[in-house]
Formats: C-alpha cells, sequence, structure tokens
C-alpha cells in the first residue's frame, strides 16, 4: 500500500518518503512480469500551481520476464524514475474542464498510488525479451531447447497444420 497523505502534504512544503513494497502487493502476472524482490521507492511530492500536485521520484525492483522464443525466465533489473503530475478537481474546474492527466480531490485525504507504481513498471519493463542474442528458441518438431542441445528432426519438421490436406 502507497499513498500521499493529503492532509499531511497540506501543512507542509513537500513529503519525502523511502518505501520497500512486497513483491505479492503487486499484480503484474497479466503482463509477464514476475517480482523477484521488493519494490523500492522514494517519492518526494510538492505542491505544483495553485493546489496541484508533483510527484518525483524513482522505482527500482527485480523481475523476470519469460524469453519469448524458449519461454525461459530472464532476470533484469528495473530502475526508472518517475514524475507525475496530478491535477485537483478544484484547478480542473476552474481550466475549461481540461481533464487531460491524472486527477485528485484534496477532500479524499490520500491519493493511492499503487496503480500508477504498477503502470510505471509495466511501461519501464522491456515488452519482448530474450534470454541471449539471438535465442535459438524451441523446436517446433520436438520441442528442444535448440540453445542447449541439438534437434535431431529431419530438416523440415512437419506442421500439424498440414497434415489435414495431406489426408485429403
Ligand atoms: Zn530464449
Ligand atoms: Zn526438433
Amino acid at each position: 500500500m502507497l499513498y500521499i497523505d493529503l492532509n499531511e502534504l497540506q501543512k507542509t512544503n513537500k513529503l519525502i518518503s523511502q518505501e520497500f513494497i512486497g513483491p505479492d502487493e503487486f499484480d503484474l502476472d497479466k503482463f509477464g512480469i514476475d517480482l523477484k524482490s521488493s519494490v523500492g521507492i522514494k517519492l518526494e511530492i510538492s505542491h505544483s500551481g495553485i493546489d496541484d500536485l508533483l510527484l518525483e521520484g524513482t522505482v527500482e525492483t527485480d523481475l523476470e520476464q519469460k524469453c519469448r522464443k524458449c519461454l525461459n525466465p530472464v532476470a533484469s533489473t528495473l530502475s526508472a524514475s518517475l514524475e507525475l503530475l496530478f491535477k485537483s478537481k478544484h484547478s480542473l474546474e476552474n481550466n475549461d474542464g481540461i481533464e487531460d492527466g491524472l486527477q485528485f480531490d484534496w477532500k479524499q485525504g490520500k491519493v493511492d498510488l499503487m496503480d500508477h507504481l504498477s503502470q510505471e513498471i509495466v511501461l519501464n519493463a522491456l515488452s519482448f525479451v530474450e534470454c541471449r542474442n539471438p535465442c535459438l528458441g524451441i523446436c517446433a518438431g520436438c520441442g528442444e531447447h535448440l540453445n542447449d542441445s541439438v534437434c535431431v528432426c529431419p530438416e523440415q519438421p512437419t506442421d500439424p497444420r498440414w497434415d489435414v490436406l495431406l489426408n485429403n
């Protein structure tokens, strides 16, 4: 759980915090990301404009993704900087209703940051990973990992989709 304490921020110029959030608090499986360590976050939250918020900070974590060719896990370290501007409901109302970007309302007491944080991790993780360059992948015929072993299939493995045609 990570949030901006708006009541606390109202009393001061700037909130500075450093947190470690356990990997179980994130749900990144559907993005093919498996967190291998806590997510370390450094945040500096300050006032911006009349009553908006600026969040600046860094996110660091270790993660694993699957190689897109052979599905072996590939470990990497993610380190990204954050800069998010949250527009207050009040300033949006006084700005001809331009509603781009992130919004919050001082009355809500706090701003939950977990979704934003998940999003930053997903955006900064590589979209396609390969365990080596180039990864030779898996043989479609025998399922052998071609990086580690030699496949003994005949030269052109039969694509099962052709079987239908051959039987006719
Ligand atoms: Zn691979
Ligand atoms: Zn093979």
